[in-house]
This record gives structure tokens, sequence and C-alpha cells, in this order.
């Protein structure tokens, strides 16, 4: 009961990358950049299972950005043709790779950071992938003409790759998809069918993680905008419900969103964001349970997962360690409460 996760991402170290910096590259190269990424997903596998994070990532110590870590190794992508493009409907305006061919997967991109990981976590392991709308709404593209065409390409691509990870023992995969917040009726028309066929015949728990986006300033700035109650899941949850994705990762801590939203998720389980990831001041345990409370005042109790609201990359490693902490202990507050520790 109350199951806890992670989005996904968690700071790099400072011998892996510039800590503080979103996107940050890389302070070493070969096999030395490898040791390193290992070194760093071993130090936060040691720190989730302190914590007592049920279902651990690897932090994402091994790519650089969530949806680039994956599209740096599908063919059919021109790096030197760089596009400006507001991304997020003109949130941030970013040079971004082009399609110029059909794209292709040569090879398997995670494989081996997979293996490592499932061979040194001992629990259940989550990994995430970028999701197509989400991939769609990063890219520039030049040769497909039609946003849902290209996502139904790359959803092909991800199913191939999520499959081979799933073989290799991984327990939930999880799409990120912050895009679904921003395109709401596109969810309905062709982002839920290319999020469907990139999980098209999983066996291991399938997840959806929708956020508002890092704590970056673009994102702060762009949450002012949003007014008293942000109301956006609701015209998505329904097309989510009737999908076959099993769980759903929402910002919850310190969001405007109505936790009532939640009502219309009745079939799946909730991963609700106890823990804020645009705020520096470490959640207390008593914080947490009370956004657990609340969720469980809207859903069964044993679909609810305390989880973050985003990823923990852009934070100070210290403060993401006492992040995990306050998750683990809030959890168990809740767990107590009801008698079940
Ligand atoms: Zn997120």
């Amino acid at each position: 009961m109350f199951t806890t996760t992670i989005a996904g991402s968690l700071p790099k170290p400072a011998w892996l990358a510039e800590p503080e910096k979103l996107w940050a590259g890389w302070r070493l190269e070969g096999d030395a950049l490898v040791d390193a990424q290992r070194d760093a997903a071993l130090v936060w596998i040691r720190e989730q299972e302190d914590a007592g994070i049920d279902i651990a990532t690897n932090g994402e110590q091994f790519r650089v950005h969530f949806v680039h870590g994956f599209l740096q190794h599908v063919e059919g992508i021109d790096w030197n043709l760089m596009t400006p493009m507001g991304i997020r409907d003109n949130r941030y305006i970013v040079d971004v790779p082009t399609v110029t061919a059909a794209v292709r997967r040569p090879a398997p991109v995670h494989d081996d950071e997979v293996r490592y990981t499932r061979a040194r976590v001992r629990g259940k392991l989550k990994f995430t992938l970028p999701g197509p709308m989400t991939i769609c709404d990063t890219i520039a593209d030049a040769h497909y003409g039609r946003r849902a065409d290209m996502a139904m390409a790359f959803a092909a691509l991800l199913n191939d790759e999520a499959r081979e990870l799933e073989a290799l023992g991984v327990d939930v995969i999880q799409f990120d998809e912050p895009a679904f917040n921003v395109f709401m009726d596109d969810v309905a028309e062709w982002g839920m069918a290319a999020l469907e066929r990139a999980a098209d015949g999983l066996k291991c728990k399938t997840a959806v993680h929708i956020c508002y986006g890092y704590g970056i300033d673009e994102n702060v700035r762009w949450k002012q905008t949003l007014g008293a109650e942000w109301r956006q899941y609701e015209k998505t949850f329904p097309v989510i419900n009737d999908s076959r994705i099993d769980q759903v990762s929402l910002e919850c801590a310190n969001s405007h969103v109505p936790m009532s939203l939640i009502r219309l998720l009745p079939d799946k389980e909730i991963m609700v964001g106890v823990i804020d990831v645009a705020s520096r001041d470490v959640e207390t345990p008593e914080q947490v349970l009370s956004v657990i409370d609340e969720a469980c005042r809207h859903a069964d109790v044993e679909r609810v997962l305390p989880c973050t609201n985003c990823g923990l990359a852009p934070l100070p490693r210290s403060i993401a360690v006492h992040k995990l902490a306050a998750l683990g202990q809030g959890a168990r507050l809740a767990r107590k409460k009801r008698g079940l520790a």
C-alpha cells in the first residue's frame, strides 16, 4: 500500500556534469564517461533504497535530455539542421533538430544502461522514455507533414525499444508526455492513439507522466498565467482512463490542480506528486502525508502511489536526497495512520 516511486530524473553528481543546470553537457567522454554514469546511477539506486522508494529508476544518469537521449540514436534526423521552434506552444524557443527522412532505430538504445541498472536495483525498476507527442513537440518536421503521422512513426520505434527493455526485466515503462498538458485537444485526436501504439503489447506496467514541467523560470512564468485553478487534466483524464495505460503520474504538491480531478481516473493507478520540484524547501513528512490524505479522499487508497511532481534533476543533490527521504517518510506515515505498518 502506498507504493512509492519518482517521476524519473535525479541530479547529476558534480563529477558527471555541471550541477544545478538542466541539460548540462558531460564532463567526460568515452569509457570514462560510461564508468562515471554507472557510478552516478549506483549512488542514486542506493539513495532511493535508503529513502524507501519502492519503484526506483537510474535517475536518468545516462542521458543529457529526456527526449534527445532517445532521438540521438534514431536515423532520419538531421542534427546539423537545427530549426528554431516555439516548443510547448511557444513557452520556450529552442533550436531543435529536424526530421528529414523516415525515422528508423538501427539498434537498441537503452539496453546497456538497463542491464546495468537491473542487476543493481533489488526491488522494482522503472524506466522512462519520451512519449510520442512530446517527441513531436521537441523536433522539427521536414518529412512527415502531419504531427500525428510523425508521432505514429516514433511510437513504433518506442514500442520496439520498450518491448526489449521489458524483456530485460523492467517492471514499469513510463512515457513522459508533458505535451499532454499543452495540446489537450490533440490528445484525444491522435496523442493517446500514438501513446497506446508505443505501449502496445507490453505486459509490464505502463505509465504516463504528465506534469507542468521542471522548476525552471520559463515554466514558473507559464504557471503564473494558468489562473487560480489548473484544469488541463480535466480534458485529458477521460481519454486516458479509457486507454490501456495502467498508471498516471501527476503534479499535485503545491500545484493549483484541484485534487478532485483524479476522480476522472477511476480505473487507473495514480502517481500522486507529493514533492514539489520547483522549490528548494524540503517537504516535511507531514506535508507529504497531507497530500496523500487529500488524494485518498478522491481515489481508493490502493490506487494511490506517492511520487514526485516531476524530475528532481535541476535541484542541488543534497536537497534531492532530503526530498526522497521526505517522500518515503510521508508514505510511511500514511500507512501507519491506516494501521498498515
Ligand atoms: Zn515532468
